[in-house]
C-alpha cells in the first residue's frame, strides 16, 4: 500500500516527515512531540495507518472524498485518460473533449441560468477567480466604483492571498497583514455564538433576519454603489458547520437583489450532494450569480476546482470583455476532468444525492440527536451529511469552556485514539462523512463520537 515510496517503519516515516515536510496549517513543534500519523490506504469510509489501525474517516479527508475510498471507476478513468492524452492546455485556441464534456455535464447539473464553467485546480484559485470576475464584470458595465466584496466573519474561502482575505478567519488575517483592500466582513448566522449577545431572547426566525440585516447595514454604510458582490457558503463548513435559520437566505437574497449585488455561493463543501441536493444553494433557496466548486467534483481523487459562471456575468464577459487575462496551466486538466466525469457518473449511479436527502441525512440527524443527553453537549446541528456537535461546560446554561479550543482538541485526540477522524472547530466537533456511508456505519460513527465525548469528560 505504501508504494511507490520505499517501505519503512512508522518511526522512519515520522523522522523523514519531520525532516522535510512543512505541513499546511500545522504547528511543527506540537506535531513533533506527538508524532505524525501515517495514513497508508483507504477503502469505503475507512482509512488505515502504518500500524494497521482502521480509522473511520468522518471528515471525508478534508470534506472531499464523497464517493469514499477505493472506487475503481475513478482510477480507471484517470488511467485511460493518462494513456490517451495526459495533458493538453486550454490556452491559445485549443480544447480537449474531456474538458468540454465536463463543462457540459456541470452546466446540466447546475441550477437554471448556469451554462459556463471556468476551471481551476482548487477552491482557493476559484475564489481568486471570482474576485477578478466580479470586478471585471462591473468594470465592463461602466461601474468601476463597485469594488468591495462582502464576506462573513469566520468564513473559510481558501488560502491564497485573495481567498484568505475573502475568508474571515482572524488567525489567518493576523499573519501577513490580510485582508487585502476592498474586502469587508459581516457577522455570521451563528445563533449559539451570539446566545449571550445579539441572539438573546430571539427565536431562530428572528435571529436569521437579524443576521441578514447585518449585511444590509454594511451595504448601506459602504454605499450600495461601491459593493460588487457578497460571498458566502450556503452552510458554513470549516467555520463550524453553521446551519443558518430558514429565514436567513431568503432575506440575504432579497438584499442582494435590492442593491443589485452579485451573489457568490461558495459550494466547495456544500456542492455535489453534501446537503442533499446537487448544490447547497438549492437546499437553502438562494439564486447565486457565481458558484465556487472544488473538492467533491472529483471526490478529492485528483485536484480540480472552478467557478460556475451564471449567464448574467458570462454574457457580459463574453460579449463585451475581450480577453480575460486570467487562467492556469492546469485549467481543464484532462485527467482531472476525466476523474470528475467518472465521479459524477458514480454519484448518479449510486443515487447518492437522493440518499443523503431522504435517507442518510435524516438518519444522521436522528442519531446525533441522541447525543443531546450527554453532559458535554450543548447543541447539535446538521444539514444533509454535515453536522456539528457543540460542546459546553454546562449544557443547560450554555456556559462555554475557557479556552474553547482546548476541549475541542482533547475531544479530537480521543476520537483519533478511538479510531475516528472528527474535526474540532474551537469547541464544535464536526462530521462530514463520505456520502456512501450507510445507516449501520452512521450508527458506528455516532457510537464512536459518544465514546470520545465520554473520554473527554
Ligand atoms: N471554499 C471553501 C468553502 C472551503 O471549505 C475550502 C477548503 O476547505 C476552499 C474554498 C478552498 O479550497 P482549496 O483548499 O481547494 O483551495
Amino acid at each position: 500500500p505504501d508504494l511507490p515510496a520505499p517501505r519503512r517503519t512508522t518511526r522512519e516515516w515520522q523522522a523523514a516527515d519531520a525532516a522535510h515536510f512543512l505541513h499546511p496549517f500545522t504547528d511543527h513543534q506540537a506535531l513533533a512531540s506527538r508524532g505524525v500519523r501515517v495514513i497508508t490506504r483507504g477503502e469505503g469510509i475507512y482509512v488505515w495507518d502504518s500500524e494497521g489501525h482502521r480509522i473511520l474517516d468522518a471528515m471525508s479527508g478534508l470534506w472531499c472524498v464523497n464517493v469514499g475510498y477505493g472506487q475503481p471507476a475513478l482510477v480507471e478513468a484517470a488511467a485511460r485518460q493518462m494513456t490517451q492524452l495526459p495533458y493538453y492546455n486550454a490556452f491559445f485556441q485549443t480544447t480537449t473533449p474531456v474538458a468540454v464534456a465536463l463543462a457540459e455535464k456541470l452546466a446540466a447539473l447546475a441550477p437554471e441560468g448556469f451554462q459556463h464553467v471556468f476551471f481551476t485546480n482548487s477552491g482557493s484559485e476559484a475564489n481568486d477567480t471570482n474576485l477578478r470576475l466580479v470586478r471585471r464584470y462591473w468594470d465592463l458595465l461602466g461601474q468601476p466604483e463597485r469594488r468591495v466584496v462582502i464576506s462573513r466573519e469566520n468564513a473559510y474561502h481558501g488560502s491564497t492571498l485573495a481567498a484568505a482575505s475573502l475568508g474571515g478567519m482572524p488567525d489567518m488575517h493576523a499573519q501577513g497583514g490580510l485582508p487585502i483592500p476592498g474586502i469587508v466582513h459581516v457577522g455570521q448566522p451563528h445563533q449559539w455564538a451570539h446566545r449571550d449577545g445579539a441572539a438573546r431572547g430571539l427565536d431562530a426566525d428572528a435571529f436569521g433576519r437579524l443576521a441578514a440585516q447585518w449585511l444590509e447595514d454594511k451595504i448601506l454604510a459602504l454605499g450600495p454603489k461601491t459593493v460588487a458582490a457578497f460571498i458566502a457558503e450556503p452552510v458554513q463548513g470549516a467555520g463550524g458547520v453553521i446551519v443558518p435559520p430558514a429565514s436567513y437566505w431568503p432575506e440575504v437574497q432579497r438584499i442582494c437583489d435590492r442593491y443589485d449585488i452579485l451573489l457568490i455561493s461558495d459550494e466547495v463543501i456544500c456542492g455535489f450532494g453534501r446537503t442533499g441536493r446537487w448544490w447547497g444553494c438549492e437546499t437553502v433557496g438562494s439564486r447565486p450569480d457565481l458558484m465556487t466548486f472544488a473538492k467533491g467534483v472529483t471526490s478529492g481523487y485528483v485536484p480540480l476546482g472552478g467557478v460556475m459562471v451564471g449567464e448574467r456575468v458570462a454574457r457580459v464577459l463574453i460579449e463585451r470583455g475581450g480577453e480575460f487575462e486570467h487562467g492556469f496551466t492546469y485549467s481543464g486538466h484532462p485527467v482531472a476532468c476525466a476523474v470528475a466525469l467518472a465521479n459524477l457518473a458514480l454519484i448518479e449511479e449510486l443515487d447518492l444525492v437522493r440518499r443523503v436527502r431522504e435517507d442518510t441525512g435524516p438518519w444522521l440527524a436522528e442519531r446525533l440527536a441522541t447525543l443531546r443527553d450527554h453532559p458535554l453537549v450543548g447543541d447539535v446541528q446538521s444539514c444533509g451529511l454535515m453536522a456539528a456537535v457543540q460542546l459546553a461546560r454546562e449544557p443547560r446554561t450554555g456556559a462555554a469552556f475557557d479556552p474553547a479550543h482546548a476541549v475541542g482538541m482533547a475531544c479530537r485526540r480521543h476520537c483519533f485514539d478511538g479510531g475516528l477522524v472528527m474535526r474540532a472547530v474551537g469547541d464544535r466537533m464536526i462530521v462530514a462523512p463520505p456520502l456512501v456511508i450507510t445507516r449501520a456505519e452512521i450508527d458506528e460513527m455516532v457510537g464512536l463520537v459518544r465514546q470520545a465525548l465520554d473520554r473527554t469528560l
